[in-house]
């Protein structure tokens, strides 16, 4: 019975019933295409990970489903390549024991396929190149390659930034591969205005291009990104929505996730409430959540590019 006092705990600990969603009302967005630089956008696979779906989805059985690691990449005629986030890189590659690794590797059957650095060089591209990466949060199953992009600066929202350290064990987020990374650059978004139906929003080259848009709760300060092209837009949700069935329904994660790995999981089931409202009142919006495995085959197979 050694184990008791830790399970009282952990029942103490769990959700109760969801909130109220938001009044999210009627959801302006625009994007002006005319002016839209003519950049390409690539989405990359560099790992599998895994978990049943009772972890992933409140409800849900006992069926094991994968949860692939993505890295988006968006090149900009002449800011470069920017990538959203970096996924784990050659070092777990290398070693999937090695740190930030580990954990992963442990906890969610990690199985690397291909580090982003690696996918990037077989299509030509220099790594050196890559100089900006926009960190969606710092788990690290998003921030574990940062080092393979010395050049980058790291735009990191200042939320997440500052409260590095203060999380519960589990959803800890990773300072290690920034330790190596002078570039960190903050994103504020005080006093900005709102973006469809969240609060504010960086637009990261000031031309329409790629946009930073606070929707914490799964981290203090995680952000979802909206990659704007001529011929169309893409929302990355991050992991505010793992999977579709996180921003369709919208559907809850399991209490387990909620308790134990999201810093705020009523703020986060909020946001859920925000794409699923954006999503409807607008369908040619694509949404891409940040471990979905049918995007594998339902969007352009790496290298091949939206334009
Ligand atoms: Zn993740």
């Amino acid at each position: 019975m050694r184990f008791l006092p830790l399970l009282l705990l952990l029942t103490a600990c769990l959700p109760k019933t969801p909130p109220a969603p938001p009044v999210v009302g009627a959801i302006a967005w625009e994007v002006d295409r005319a002016s839209v630089p003519p950049g390409t956008f690539r989405v990359m696979h560099v790992a599998t990970t895994g978990a049943r779906e009772r972890i992933v989805v409140d409800g849900g059985g006992g069926d094991f489903m994968d949860l692939p690691v993505y890295v988006y990449v968006y090149e900009h005629p002449t800011e470069g390549t920017v990538l959203i986030d970096t996924g784990f890189g050659r070092r777990t590659a290398n070693d999937p024991k090695d740190y930030p690794g580990a954990q992963a590797a442990k906890l969610l059957s990690l199985r690397m396929h291909r580090p982003a650095a690696d996918q990037l060089e077989d299509i030509g591209r220099d790594v050196g190149d890559v100089r900006n990466v926009v960190v969606t949060h710092m788990h690290a199953d998003h921030v574990g390659g940062i080092e393979d992009f010395p050049n980058a600066a790291l735009w990191v929202a200042r939320d997440e930034w500052e409260s590095a350290g203060e999380r519960t064990a589990l959803g800890k987020p990773d300072t290690s591969p920034f330790e190596s990374h002078a570039a960190v650059k903050m994103v504020e978004f005080t006093g900005t205005a709102p973006y469809g139906p969240f609060a504010g929003h960086v637009d990261l080259f000031g031309d329409g291009s790629i946009i930073i848009i606070p929707a914490g709760g799964h981290t203090p300060g995680h952000v979802a990104v909206m990659v704007n092209l001529p011929s169309g837009s893409f929302l990355l949700t991050g992991d505010c929505a793992w999977i579709d069935r996180h921003w369709t329904g919208p559907e809850l994660k399991s209490k387990l996730v909620r308790s134990l790995l999201e810093d705020d999981w009523e703020r986060n089931w909020a946001n859920q409430h925000r794409l699923h409202e954006w999503s409807k009142a607008y369908p040619e919006l694509t949404v891409i959540a940040g471990h979905e495995p049918a995007n594998l085959e339902r969007l352009k197979a790496w290298p091949e590019a939206y334009e």
